[in-house]
This record gives C-alpha cells, structure tokens and sequence, in this order.
C-alpha cells in the first residue's frame, strides 16, 4: 500500500481555507482532515473533537511535554497544535492527511516531514480579506485587527509554499485544491508500492 499524502494549508485568517475545504472534502472519505488542539475557546456551534479539540494551556503544555504535537504555535495569544499519532496512522494506513495550520507551524512540519506538499491560500486583495473576516461575525474588531495586522506578515511567507491558490471564486479554489491533490497522487515517488506488486505479480 502506498503511505498517503501529507497536505499543510495555510493562509491569513478570512481568506476562506475553512469553505474551500468544506467544498473540497464534500462527500469525500479517502482523505483526513487533521483536528487541532488549541486554548483559544469555542466559536458558537463548534463542537470538541470535531472543531477543535478545546485544551487548558496546562493540557496543551502537557501534551507538547510528552511529544504529542507534530508541531504548534502561538497565534494571536492562544496555542495551536497538530496531535501527531492520528497523521502518522493515517499516513500510514494510505490515506492523505490535511493540516490546515498557520505559516509558524507550517514550517516545523516542512522540516520535519520534508515530504509533505506546502500549499498557500491568498485572498484577491486586503480589502477583500478584511470584508471577509467582518462578515464571518466571530471576533471582536479588536481581534479582527489583530488578524489583519498578522496577515501581512503570514502572507510574507507564502513564497516558502509549493504552490498558491487564490480564493476569489470558491469551486474554483476547490478545483484547484483537487488537481494539486490529485497530481501529488500521481507523482512515481507516490506509486512505488504500486509498481513493486505489477513487477512481482506471479503470473
Ligand atoms: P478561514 O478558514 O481562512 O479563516 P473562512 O473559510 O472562515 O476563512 O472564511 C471567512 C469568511 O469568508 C466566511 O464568512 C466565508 O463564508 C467567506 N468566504 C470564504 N470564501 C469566500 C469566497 N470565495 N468568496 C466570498 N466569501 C468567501
Ligand atoms: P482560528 O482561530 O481562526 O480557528 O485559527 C487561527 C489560525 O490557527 C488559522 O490560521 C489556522 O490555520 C491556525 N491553526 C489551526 N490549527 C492549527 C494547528 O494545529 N497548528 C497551527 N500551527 N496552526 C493552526
């Protein structure tokens, strides 16, 4: 069996890496949505162990203590991390993992999964992308200029990806998602166990 593919999303705050994965996975079970651990408290209508796994910074700390995390950051005031056995179980069992994590984050698992497909979402413009963030309703004005503030930074980083997807029209990212998905899949490097069994397949 072929180990699946490990898949880091990142992009500033509201530019839309949530809806372009909703589209994306939408009826499809072969791939893995990583769920994160993070201190910062729940949204209206996120659930634990499906949103977020929603941790005391004493549980978070806990957890990086004993090599739990793949990686983790900082990010405007409140941890967030990857709970590492679960990626390698699936990556293991073949199926493709997506961490959708900020660029901080991003870059541990570059370095330690050198492997893994970087991949960039930018918004149109700034302007779009601060609309999009007031629009969505969930943080004070305080924190949405945080956001900003950190966007313009994150965005600095984008060229350290493998590739950028612009979310201006969603199916379109979601297309665009699928075929770098999709490519990655098809690399020779990804199908040698495929090959190994046509060779020594006893006819
Ligand atoms: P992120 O996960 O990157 O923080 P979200 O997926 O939560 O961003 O999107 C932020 C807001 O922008 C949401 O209200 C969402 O409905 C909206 N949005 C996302 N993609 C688009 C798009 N292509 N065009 C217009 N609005 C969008
Ligand atoms: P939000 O609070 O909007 O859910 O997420 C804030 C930021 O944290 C987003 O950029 C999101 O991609 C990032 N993030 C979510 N989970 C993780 C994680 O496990 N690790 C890291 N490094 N960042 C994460």
């Amino acid at each position: 069996m072929n180990r699946g593919v490990l898949v880091v999303l990142s992009g500033p705050s509201g530019c839309g890496k949530d809806t372009i994965l909703h589209h994306y996975l939408e009826g499809r079970e072969e791939v893995f949505l990583s769920v994160s651990a993070t201190t910062r408290s729940p949204r209206p209508g996120e659930i634990d162990g499906v949103s977020y796994f929603f941790l005391t910074e004493e549980q978070f700390r806990e957890k990086i203590d004993h090599d739990g995390m793949l990686e983790y950051a900082c990010y405007c005031g409140n941890y967030y991390g990857t709970p590492r056995d679960t990626v390698y179980e699936k990556l293991n069992a073949g199926i493709d993992v997506i961490l959708e994590i900020e660029v901080q984050g991003a870059l541990q698992v570059k370095k330690r999964c050198p492997e893994a497909v970087m991949i960039f979402v930018m918004p149109p413009s700034i302007k779009e992308l601060r609309s999009r963030l007031v629009g969505r309703g969930t943080e004070d004005m305080e924190t949405v200029e945080k956001r900003l503030l950190k966007a313009q930074e994150e965005m600095k980083a984008a060229s350290q990806y493998d590739y950028i997807i612009v979310n201006d029209l969603v199916e379109q990212a979601a297309a665009d998602l699928h075929a770098v998905l999709r490519s990655q899949r098809l690399k020779t490097e990804n199908q040698k166990e495929f090959l190994n069994e046509v060779f020594h397949y006893d006819a």
